[in-house]
């Protein structure tokens, strides 16, 4: 049987009527607000070529790893679902088959962000009023295959029609931008933006690390030969960078160790890596060395800095060897901040130039060390639940850990740091929510008043993120 979708309008909100209420009058003040999306990663080409999206599957399920993960974790094999292999061999190619696939499975998204993000899409997006299931998932095709090829629902229009002011994507230091110069070519008035993220020449672990610097240097005319001549060429890489629009640059390495080594040690250290013939720790002191030469790049021009540490990227080898990178498999380590950013805090944490927004992934240390730090260091902002965390649970955990001690003025507002674009709306909508929640509660508890939470809900939805990103 079919059963009817509805969004509940006080969906999040607090169970309680007195604390609802507050929320739901918070809620209307921020709901209409703007979308400001300073990190994430969406495909620029859609917006420089505007051109249709294929179909269903290949827009929500094979590029979305938070669905497809789910699935391979009840045993459905990820060539059933069109995820493409690494040697190329036969995946799935019937779009309609793999959403038939996907909606047999829909139930067990229950209780997840996922399923309140798509539930969103389905209605507010696509206008479907019945709940996605074996029985309805060709009804879902039909109609959301039909509207693809609507005007309406270019990457364009649908951009416009989400109220996005600004939406960053996220490109490596060898990208050539060619999508981002020919959207501000274009003439359309949509903001779409680039972040520097340069992990392939700054984490000697990374695959392609060995087999980026001849490009790296080509782009930059540089010589990369020499410890100057790669720093030189990450300032040209970031102007660069600037020109298409980037206020920011983020590092996803695997934590946040920082180093400030003498002159001499650093070029011997840049020798070392790039002759192939370093050891663990040479990658990790690499690495830390450059998320120091990145801050203070970013004191000189001015970009925001983020680190999104603390993954243990592909750790299932059969899937990596299988079907490649960011294929659902990686997984949260325990991260620690405290003695990790020392050496680069302890050179540029208190220059208020600087602007560095961390992430974790390792909840146990928002209260003991990032709120904190954030609560100290002038450098310092802290960003928003990231990944396994961007969920109303998560949300709630976040605020009810930091905010005693960073305030809310330390931190940066929402990021939905996603590449499903569709869904981009329905996660800000969910933090909205559960932010009005958060400070529905401190007004009931006259922790705070009433006035004052009227300020601060549009901050921590739009104004927080536009300052600290500089937008
Ligand atoms: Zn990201």
């Amino acid at each position: 049987m079919t059963e009817k979708l509805i969004l509940h309008p006080d969906r999040l909100f607090p169970a309680d009527e007195t604390t609802r209420s507050i929320a739901r009058n918070l809620y209307a003040g921020v709901k209409d607000l703007p979308i400001v999306s300073p990190h994430g990663h969406t495909d620029p080409a859609w917006f420089a070529l505007d051109e249709p999206f294929a179909n269903p599957a290949d827009l929500l399920i094979v590029p979305d790893h938070y669905l497809f993960r789910m699935l391979y974790s009840q045993g459905v094999a990820l060539e059933r679902l069109g995820i493409p292999r690494a040697d190329g061999g036969p995946t799935e190619t019937d779009p309609r088959a793999i959403w038939r696939l996907f909606a047999d499975y829909y139930h067990l998204f229950r209780g997840t962000p996922s399923r309140l993000w798509l539930d969103w899409v389905f209605t507010d997006v696509f206008g479907i009023d019945v709940r996605l299931s074996p029985q309805t998932a060709d009804l879902y095709y039909d109609a959301i295959d039909a509207a693809l090829k609507r005007p309406e629902f270019r990457p364009r229009a649908l951009f416009e029609q989400f109220n996005i002011e600004v939406l960053a994507t996220t490109e490596g230091a060898l990208d050539t931008l060619e999508h981002h110069k020919a959207i501000q070519a274009s003439g359309w008035s949509g903001r779409v933006i680039t972040a520097y993220r340069p992990d392939q020449v700054t984490d000697p672990d990374h695959p392609e690390f060995a087999s980026s610097f001849d490009r790296f240097g080509e782009l930059a005319g540089e010589d990369v030969s020499t410890w100057s001549g790669y720093l030189r060429a990450h300032e040209k890489r970031r102007a660069a960078f600037r020109d298409a629009g980037a206020t920011s640059t983020d590092h996803g390495h695997p934590t946040p160790f920082t180093a400030d080594l003498p002159r001499a040690d650093a070029e011997l250290l840049y020798a070392k890596v790039r002759s192939g013939d370093f050891s663990a720790a040479d990658a990790e002191l690499f690495r830390g060395q450059a998320l120091t030469e990145m801050a203070r790049m970013s004191i000189d021009d001015g970009m925001v800095m983020q680190i999104h540490p603390g993954a243990y990227r592909s750790h299932n080898p059969g899937v990596l060897q299988r079907f490649g990178r960011d294929k659902g498999a990686d997984i949260p380590m325990p991260t620690e901040y405290v003695r990790n950013l020392k050496p680069l805090l302890d050179r540029f944490g208190s220059d208020p130039r600087l602007t560095l927004v961390l992430f974790t992934l390792d909840e146990s240390t928002y209260s003991r060390e990032l709120a904190p730090l954030a609560g100290h260091y002038p450098a310092l902002r802290l960003g928003p639940p990231w990944w396994f965390h961007d969920s109303p649970e998560g949300m709630r955990r976040f605020r009810e850990q930091v905010t005693e001690t960073a305030g809310f003025y330390n931190m940066v507002g929402f990021i939905d740091d996603t590449r499903a674009f569709l869904s981009i709306p329905a996660r800000h909508d969910v933090a909205r929510r559960m932010d009005c929640g958060f400070l529905a509660r401190l007004v009931a508890e006259h922790r705070l008043e009433e006035g004052e939470a009227h300020e601060i809900a549009p901050l921590l939805a739009y104004g927080l993120t536009k300052q600290a990103y500089k937008l």
